[in-house]
């Protein structure tokens, strides 16, 4: 998954590495899977928060907002700051008025959080099988499991290429149902040349926990044109506090004073990650050309093994370049398992992007589900690794990892 700390095997193994070998001059380092980019004037920014005595929401929070805005290229989008992406998946789907009796259909190839947030507010998912090149929703799937329950969809922007959002789109329109993307692998990604954020979308929710394409640590941005929508996701993101209820009649309020119009939320963004997040997000456009480097270094170095390699990005568009996910071809002579055994035995860690949902007990048990029913997913997942793919590698970790994939390839 994406969140975990290094598993107990892995710390198992790097302390087993340096307990046995801790002075062997030619052991490299442990290459992890992830790992930020903090720079020095993320640090800089974060000690100014610290020092200005104002640490939680407020002047840096709204400036990151603002920032993102002006990054997305459309003033007629709002940004809203929150601590985490689920917070921010909650919140647009609490926005949109669903809850029980309502259906919102998604991917079982992605992360719990996706479907999560439907839980939460007591509607049910319906879990849907990926496009076996993308490993995005497969829109056909997608249609197929309409029901009169439907509300809402939630395309994953999947290892940061688009989805194919305008037919997406244009099947929840003929369906009046509304779209909520998980752009948490897609900042900056686009689709059809314009950046994921602006499209015709109800709400976009990003990511920036510690491996994601920016950080701040744990956070997240609701991205939405509804203005309703931007109201009731900022009053539900701090305890449904609502100012504008009496700023509109009464001119002299004390400062002590607000009103609670809703048992909403503790989902807000601290300064002290909002410092961070403002500086991440100039550096997103140089992150984003360091990993599509990397990526196509990876695509030529592992070209001839029997490997299928992730798709590029649609003619003239950005892929975020997330994730690196391969995959075994039918003909590889070992598994996949065992393949991430030999790449950790080489110090490289690495990770599997998703475990589907349909296999996880509770979804499995709560929906009854099958492989069988994902097969597109299951095929996918019993093939997959995510080798590492982040701006702070160098051309040598890479072919460093492309070595240890043909020696174990390769024999
Ligand atoms: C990381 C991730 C999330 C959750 O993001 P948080 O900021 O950790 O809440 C949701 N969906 C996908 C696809 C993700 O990868």
């Amino acid at each position: 998954m994406c969140g975990s700390p290094p598993s107990k095997l892995l710390r198992a193994r790097i302390t087993a590495m340096s307990a046995t070998e801790p002075s062997d001059p030619n052991k490299l380092p442990f290459l992890p899977f992830a790992l930020p980019e903090i720079g020095e004037a993320e640090i800089a920014e974060v000690v100014d928060t610290l020092r200005s005595g104002w640490v939680t929401t407020g002047p840096k929070a709204r400036r990151f907002e603002q920032d993102f805005v002006a990054f997305l290229g459309d003033p007629s989008l709002e940004a809203i700051a929150v601590n985490s992406a689920t917070a921010g998946l909650h919140l647009a789907l609490e926005a949109l008025g669903i809850g029980p009796g309502d259906e919102v259909i998604t991917t079982t190839h992605t992360f719990t959080a996706t479907a999560e947030v439907v839980r939460y507010l007591g509607a049910d998912v319906k879990l849907v099988d990926v496009d076996p090149a993308t490993l995005c929703i497969d829109v056909d799937a997608f249609e197929a499991a309409i029901t009169p329950r439907t509300k809402a969809v939630m395309p994953v922007h999947y290892a940061g290429r688009a989805a194919d959002m305008g037919r997406i789109a244009a099947i929840a329109r003929r369906h009046g149902l509304k779209v909520v993307e998980d752009a948490a692998h897609a900042l900056p990604t686009t689709c059809d040349g314009q950046l994921i954020g602006t499209l015709d979308s109800d709400v976009t929710v990003f990511s920036f926990y510690a491996n994601k394409t920016i950080t701040t640590g744990e956070g997240g941005m609701l991205v939405t044109r509804d203005a309703a929508i931007a109201a009731r996701a900022k009053v539900m993101r701090l305890h449904g506090i609502n100012r504008d209820a009496f700023d509109r009649f009464t001119a002299k309020v004390p400062s002590w004073y607000y009103e609670i119009v809703a048992p909403g939320f503790k989902y807000n963004l601290t300064d002290i990650a909002a410092a961070l997040g403002i500086h991440q997000l100039q550096r997103a456009h140089a992150f984003q050309q360091r990993r599509a480097a990397l990526a196509a270094r990876y695509d030529a170095l592992l070209a001839d093994l029997p490997l299928i390699l992730p798709p590029q990005p649609a003619a003239g568009d950005t892929h975020a370049w997330h994730l690196y996910v391969i995959r075994l071809a039918e003909d590889a002579p070992i598994g996949r398992d065992a393949l991430i055994e030999a790449l950790y035995a080489a110090g490289i860690g690495c990770s599997v992007h998703y475990i589907p949902l349909h296999l996880h007990p509770y979804w499995r048990e709560r929906y009854d589900l099958q492989a069988e029913d994902f097969p597109k997913s299951q095929h996918a997942y019993e093939r997959m690794l995510s080798i590492p793919l982040y701006s702070r590698m160098t051309e040598a970790d890479v072919d460093r990892v492309a070595t240890a994939l043909r020696q174990a390839l390769r024999g």
